[in-house]
């Protein structure tokens, strides 16, 4: 690293020297090429991205009652979540999922620190995965960095084009089920490879391929230092108790190297080695010895590090760690503090009021329109009539066989298809009509309720209230 790269408040064995990193505005990134080294939260990182990364590439393909499990179909304004269909009707369900899962993520930022960027990020995992790939392909750290300042021969074409191969697999695949998400991808996929996909579902899959590729090969951790919004207000969740990575400062400290066999405490010297593992593992580059820093995902790389050097000569491990500022001063963190009993109760309830919703949520929708053409009309027989438009949206994942009929405080007679089957996701629209005696009326604009309920399961029902209007009343 040269002088001007420093970081801030490089500390030396001589002293504890704090300089000013002046940027250029719009300077060369410096390419961070990580070491890899094997270790408790390497492992512990495996466990959350597998999960999360073999659901994102295999539930497209799980099929319920004949359809995609999950589907969103633009098209047709209907987002198929397994059992349930949501209509643009329940976007403000949508909405509140996506309020609880923030809400999830700053319960979990005030307990544990970033740990959601460091172990189940999709940035952080495809990060990862275009890592190792660049691992595998081009060697490690070392050789990489070789690589890089070598002339380009026939040795770096053959690397860097396997690499980027891999890459735009691993792009494609990304993006084609992604798109797979909205598309059949039971239709999609065969019909990408044979050239007869439609040019929307061609342009998509490449445009998000590209993305991928951009993204998770070259920005990596710029999205989360520069683009990415929790990030930067993270830090309003964090309070003395919460989780964070630590560099053990009073320990470590003067750092300097030594032999193995060396009583570095009568040397004066701390437990850092400075060995600089612990940057160079750490996927944003930055030396976590100078304090928490924003660009820190909490990834626990390089505690993993660290604790192998502390293995190595032999010391104690946990000169870097996961702690707590008021567990570093005072030794006891406290779990349960007000601001996040706050959190957990206000997610309680706002999970139970979501819930009671999906749960109870009437798969039917009845809209009612008045003709608003006519105000009324006269039978033969001397009865008042309206005429009316009845929706019925069948929201349910199977068809329907509905029943209608009308009450009201008046003894109303109904002119219309007394029962209709609906196909599910379907809405009927017809002309129904309303008759009355005028006589009985007791004023000109009366209530009428219109009921439909589902004649295999009258559970499924929903009432709609309109104006039946009648001749002004002769006094
Ligand atoms: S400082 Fe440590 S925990 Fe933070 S991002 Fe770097 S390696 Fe991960
Ligand atoms: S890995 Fe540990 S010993 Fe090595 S520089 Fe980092 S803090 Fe010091």
């Amino acid at each position: 690293m040269s002088d001007d790269k420093k970081p801030l408040n490089q500390h030396d064995d001589a002293a504890h020297e704090e300089t000013i990193k002046v940027l250029d505005l719009y300077q060369t990134r410096e390419k961070i090429q990580t070491r890899k080294l094997p270790g408790f939260f390497r492992d512990l990182r495996r466990w959350t991205w597998m999960p999360m990364l073999s659901a994102y590439f295999l539930l497209p393909w799980i099929n319920l009652d004949g359809r995609q499990a999950i589907w969103f179909d633009l098209p047709a304004r209907k987002f198929y979540v397994f059992w349930i269909t949501f209509w643009p009707q329940d976007f403000m369900l949508l909405s509140w999922a996506l309020i609880i899962s923030a809400f999830a993520l700053f319960t979990a930022t005030v307990l544990v620190g970033r740990v959601w960027c460091g172990f189940t990020c999709p940035q952080t995992v495809w990060t990862m995965l275009f890592m190792s790939i660049e691992d595998f392909c081009e060697g490690d750290r070392n050789q990489r960095i070789k690589l890089d300042k070598s002339p380009w021969n026939v040795n770096k074409l053959k690397k860097r084009g396997g690499k980027f191969f891999l890459w735009g697999l691993l792009a494609f695949a990304t993006s084609l089920t992604f798109v797979g998400y909205y598309n059949p991808v039971r239709e999609l996929v065969p019909d990408m490879f044979s050239l007869s996909a439609h040019p929307a579902a061609v342009f998509w899959t490449f445009f998000f391929a590209l993305l991928t590729f951009m993204n998770a090969g070259f920005l990596r951790e710029q999205v989360c230092m520069y683009m990415c919004p929790y990030a930067r207000f993270q830090s309003v969740m964090f309070d003395k108790d919460t989780l964070i990575v630590s560099y053990d400062i009073e320990r470590g400290e003067p750092r300097g190297t030594r032999k193995k066999t060396a009583n570095h405490r009568a040397d004066g010297k701390g437990d850092c080695v400075d060995c600089s593992l612990c940057v160079q593992v750490c996927p944003t580059g930055i030396d976590i010895r100078n304090g928490l820093q924003y660009e820190c995902i909490d990834c626990g790389l390089c505690i993993d590090a660290c604790n192998t050097v502390m293995d190595k000569m032999d010391y104690e491990p946990g000169l870097i760690k996961f702690t707590t500022e008021h567990a570093t001063k005072h030794g006891k963190t406290h779990i349960l503090r007000p601001r996040f009993i706050g959190y957990v109760v206000a997610l309680t309830i706002m999970t139970g009021a979501f819930g009671y919703n999906i749960f109870t949520r009437m798969p039917l929708e009845v809209d009612i329109i008045r003709d608003r053409n006519v105000m009324f009309r006269e039978s033969a027989m001397g009865l008042v009539e309206n005429v009316y438009t009845l929706k019925i949206n069948n929201m349910d994942t199977k068809d329907h066989r509905y029943s209608i009929r009308v009450e009201g405080d008046h003894e109303f007679s109904y002119k219309g298809a007394e029962q209709v089957t609906v196909v599910e996701g379907e809405v009927m629209s017809m002309p129904v009509s309303v008759a009355l005696d005028p006589g009985l009326m007791k004023s000109p604009n009366v209530d009428v309720i219109f009921v439909v309920e589902s004649v295999d399961d009258p559970a499924i029902n929903a009432t709609e209230e309109n104006r039946f209007i009648g001749p002004r009343l002769r006094r």
